[in-house]
């Protein structure tokens, strides 16, 4: 394979113009037309990686198959290209810093004074290119995040300026900017765009393609402006209209041919055109479905819909497959520990329990649960969602009285849920849980098994705390199955009930494993269960 080729994206004017989907998008496109591609974003902040930042702070944490805690930019690179991504696909200032020094502290800079540049910055090189040495792909696009003009960014900036001069011709620039629609005066604006070109050029980087985030078209004439003062051809300003789904977008781009001028100019093979039959098909059973369901989703952050990202989007896969609409409705579970869960129910067709830590909102939870179970309405129950499964059905059915998970009462009487044994002794709380993809052995003849139609599965974890095996006999005898088990440690992977048309907690994440050509089965038959007694009410 000739050497691999990098594409770099860049935002300017404002943050939130969605980098991420552009990148996913212009990957999508190169797929489809045949090309071996992988995203990479990297991330200016200091932490070590997204673990330990609080959901409200940047969204929902994203788990690779390796383990990595990343950025919910990957979840949409997986979605879209339907391969898994790994720690390599995420980098942040914090990690390149602590190598850095590390590599100090062990005398490998040989006396040198230690610098940004060319210390950080040769660090930030190597894991750009990382992904390019595997020999797995001919394109490598890396986002970069935040935007042009932040001192957090620099030294990326100054990574790829060196980049593209070592690099030459297999090295590119796209810069996703803003056209702002000024109201008083009815005309888009270019001024902002040129000033973000501008700084980029302070920084000895010239974009190669302006992607334009815009509500209206681009007339030829701000396209011939944009030309000019960025220093680009005509045919690389390319319009990014408002889309009705992030899923439109590489649609939307492959009319504007931005893989082809990307092709273009990094001297690649533009003849073939894309083959997005699949990703058309599954535009038209979203954009068309033939029924309609409600699902409450119960957890603590439900205000930013951003920190359960990854459960939404499996829902709207899993709806596409059932050419059914799926209506989210969040639930703070907060306010069902003061409120009547009845009212909260009313109109829903499903429940799922989303995960999370810590002690706010969860007896909220164990209410939903027991609606849930009592009532027979379908329910999926994820990590500590499973976890409030296992609690409620404790305390309700087994008359555990205050039975709960350690995390929650570390007194408790009944610890159904408690720590794992290899977490006792750890006090760093960074990337320290269990995490990434574990085997699970599923029971015939169970739930789980008709979803998965397989013996062993694997699957993405991210928890600490477990089902205690204590309480294994005590749950089976009494109608909860344990259908799902890691084959190597015996611990439970999936719990469900026998007396019910379809309730399962499953301690690991399906939802990282859903995307558009394989929507996850347990989303999928989930949905298929609320679709039939939505139907049937009882
Ligand atoms: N807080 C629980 C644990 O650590 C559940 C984690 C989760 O839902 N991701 O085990």
């Amino acid at each position: 394979m000739s050497a691999t080729k990098y594409i770099f994206v860049t935002g300017g004017v404002t943050s939130s113009l969605g980098k991420g989907i552009i990148a996913a998008s212009l990957a999508k496109l190169l797929q489809a037309r045949g090309y071996s591609v992988t995203i990479q974003k990297l991330d200016p902040y200091i932490n070590i990686d997204p673990g330990t930042l609080n959901p409200y702070e940047h969204g929902e944490c994203y788990v690779t198959d390796d383990g990595a805690e990343t950025d919910l930019d990957l979840g949409h690179y997986e979605r879209f290209l339907n391969r898994p991504t790994s720690q390599a696909n995420n980098v942040t200032t914090g990690r390149i810093y602590q190598s850095v020094i590390d590599k100090e502290r062990k005398g490998e800079f040989l006396g040198k004074t230690v610098q940004v540049i060319p210390h950080i910055t040769d660090e930030i090189k190597y894991r750009i290119k990382l992904l390019g040495n595997t020999g797995e792909f001919e394109l490598v696009i890396t986002e970069i995040g935040g935007t042009v003009g932040d001192i957090e960014a620099l030294p990326y900036i100054e990574a790829v300026r060196q980049l593209k001069w070592e690099l030459g011709e297999d090295c590119m620039v796209i810069h996703l900017t803003l056209i702002p629609f000024l109201a008083a005066t009815g005309e888009l604006k270019t001024k902002p765009t040129q000033h973000s070109v501008k700084t980029l050029l302070e920084s000895g980087l010239q974009p190669d393609i302006l992607v334009c985030r815009t509500q209206m078209a681009l007339s030829d004439e701000i396209k011939r402006k944009l030309a000019l003062f960025c220093n680009v051809k005509k045919e690389a300003v390319i319009e990014a209209r408002d889309a009705e789904t992030i899923y439109a977008v590489p649609i939307l781009m492959s009319k504007e041919r931005l893989d082809e001028v990307v092709l273009k100019r990094l001297n690649l093979p533009y003849n073939n055109e894309p083959d997005l039959d699949n990703w058309k098909d599954f535009l038209y059973r979203l954009k068309y479905p033939k029924a309609e369901v409600s699902i409450g989703l119960v957890g603590k952050y439900v205000e930013l819909k951003d920190s359960y990202k990854s459960i939404a989007e499996a829902f709207i896969h899993a709806g596409a497959a059932n050419e059914c609409k799926v209506n989210i409705r969040w639930i703070h579970s907060d306010r069902l520990e003061s409120v009547n869960v009845e009212e909260d129910m009313k109109g829903l067709d499903g429940v799922l329990v989303a995960p999370g830590f810590g002690e706010r909102g969860f007896e909220g939870k164990l209410e939903m649960v027991r609606y849930a179970r009592e009532n027979k309405v379908p329910f999926l129950g994820i990590c500590l969602g499973m976890q409030a499964a296992v609690i409620e059905f404790a305390r309700n059915v087994l008359k555990l009285e205050g039975a709960n998970s350690t995390e929650i009462n570390p007194e408790t009487k009944h610890p159904v849920i408690a720590l794992m044994n290899d977490q006792k002794s750890i006090v760093n709380k960074g990337g320290t849980m269990r995490l990434g993809a574990c085997d699970c052995e599923l029971k015939e003849g169970s739930k789980a098994y008709d979803v998965y139609h397989r013996k062993v599965i694997s699957e993405r974890h991210r928890h600490r705390y477990e089902f205690n095996n204590r309480y294994f006999q005590q749950f089976e005898e009494n109608g909860m199955q344990m259908t799902g088990i890691n084959p190597d440690s015996g611990l439970v992977e999936i719990v469900e009930l026998l007396d019910h048309p379809w309730f399962v907690g499953v301690q690991f994440h399906p939802e990282y494993k859903s995307t558009v050509a394989r929507p996850h089965p347990l989303f999928v038959h989930f949905i298929a269960a609320v679709l039939a007694s939505a139907h049937n009410p009882n």
